[in-house]
């Protein structure tokens, strides 16, 4: 009896789980991707904002991002393996917002060790409750707990797993975050850049840095990536930053010359609204923290 009702127990929280339904989407014969809405986290979406990418080794895949949730990565995983059933060989964590990283736990659990660079150490704040567990529907954020990686690097990395050979690439100075990592996949030329590449909806630079940013781009540019995956929108093309990199270039104009002026930054901010980009999705509440943040980056050239 007390088996029996275990039995029932363990069915009934097995339903209970928050299944996201997540759709791969085949980028080239070894990556696929789950590709996030262009919106902020709400209890619709559950914190389905986000791309995270598995990459296929031969004898396992390497996961690139774990999303916004233990129950997010379990739907990726149980996706992936109606695909192709293999094992996990290895998670990487590209940067430390909590929307790429907080399934982490549920591929620890399952033994799977977790890269990340040093970054976390110093930037992930574990002592705050993280953003999703604040805003998505605590059955989606249910079984996720705030998991660092298990392993850390600090400088550009290859790493042979399966039948591939990863190419981990630092951005060399602050771009998004203090420390952006991507993984390029040489052998069938897609670039995951991350937080590095936004499309859909406008990217974020608080916490990062408009000349950094636009640097790190002219260097991703010379892998020649065929493909390119953001770490939120859709387009995966080969030239799926140029959203990105169009709506930088002109604002750091824009503000350069505000400076030149001697506007002030409410000023500034006023001026430069760059108004084709009311059309994206989070214009409001993002652009004007970009301006602002960027104002306090750039007038430091004219001193
Ligand atoms: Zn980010």
């Amino acid at each position: 009896m007390r088996r029996l009702l275990g039995t029932l127990f363990f069915i009934v929280t097995s339903l209970s789980a928050y299944d996201y339904a997540l759709k791969p989407v085949r980028i080239t014969s070894d990556v696929t991707c789950f590709i996030g809405l262009p919106e902020v986290m709400n209890t619709t979406n559950n914190g389905n904002i986000t791309n995270n990418c598995y990459i296929d080794a031969g004898d396992g895949y390497v996961v690139v991002d774990t999303g916004p949730s233990y129950a997010y990565a379990a739907s990726a995983y149980k996706a992936m393996q109606r695909i192709k059933p293999l094992p996990v060989k290895l998670v990487i964590n590209t940067h430390i917002h909590d929307d790429h990283w907080l399934g982490n736990n549920f591929y620890t659990q399952m033994g799977v060790r977790v890269l990340g660079s040093d970054d976390f150490k110093v930037s992930a704040d574990m002592s705050t409750p993280a953003r999703m567990q604040t805003y998505i529907s605590p059955n989606a954020y249910a079984q996720s707990v705030p998991t660092m990686p298990t392993d850390f690097i600090s400088t550009d990395t290859n790493l042979s797993i399966g039948n591939q050979t990863l190419h981990l690439i630092f951005a060399k100075q602050k771009a998004h975050t203090l420390k952006d990592m991507v993984v390029y996949v040489p052998k069938s030329k897609v670039l995951i850049a991350a937080d590095l590449v936004f499309n859909d909806r406008l990217p974020s630079v608080r916490g990062g840095d408009i000349n950094g940013w636009l640097s790190t781009l002219d260097d991703l540019d010379k892998l020649g990536a065929e493909h390119v995956v953001g770490g939120h929108g859709y387009r995966t093309d080969k030239n799926a930053a140029q959203m990105t990199r169009e709506y930088f270039m002109q604002m750091r104009a824009e503000i350069r010359a505000a400076i030149a002026d001697g506007l002030g930054i409410d000023e500034t901010v006023k001026k430069v609204s760059m108004d084709t980009y009311k059309k994206y999705k989070l214009y409001e509440g993002t652009h004007r923290q970009n301006v602002e943040t960027s104002y306090r980056t750039l007038e430091w050239e004219q001193q």
